[in-house]
């Protein structure tokens, strides 16, 4: 028999355990591990405007590769001009309608 269980808005699955915790507990009450990351945590990421304002005005160097933390990327646009600004033209067009994510696959903070 499976059990289906879905969670409220304020509550997340444990990940040691797997018990329905709330989003906003520091420690989960039923196995006692402390929840990565934090709920008070400052909200992490890359800015989705700084990234954009980078890929404009210096984008053949690939510096909004490194602000993303794609460093091989970023040193093969910066050795290739950003392979003459083709693929400048295609980082700004994917930062520009949301695609573009960081090198943890999160989508840039707006
Ligand atoms: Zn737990």
């Amino acid at each position: 028999m499976t059990e289906l269980r879905i969670t409220a808005p304020d509550e997340q699955f444990c990940s040691a355990c797997g018990q329905v915790v709330k989003k906003a507990a520091e420690l989960c009450p039923h196995c006692g591990v402390r929840r990565f990351p934090p709920p008070y945590a400052p909200q992490e990421g890359r800015d989705w405007l700084v990234a954009l304002l980078l890929c404009v005005f210096t984008g053949g160097w690939g510096v909004h590769r490194f602000y993303t933390g794609h460093i091989g990327i970023g040193l093969l646009q910066l050795l290739t001009c950003g392979m003459c600004g083709i693929w400048t033209i295609i980082d700004l067009i994917l930062i520009a309608t949301g695609v573009y994510t960081d090198v943890d696959g999160k989508p840039l903070r707006r």
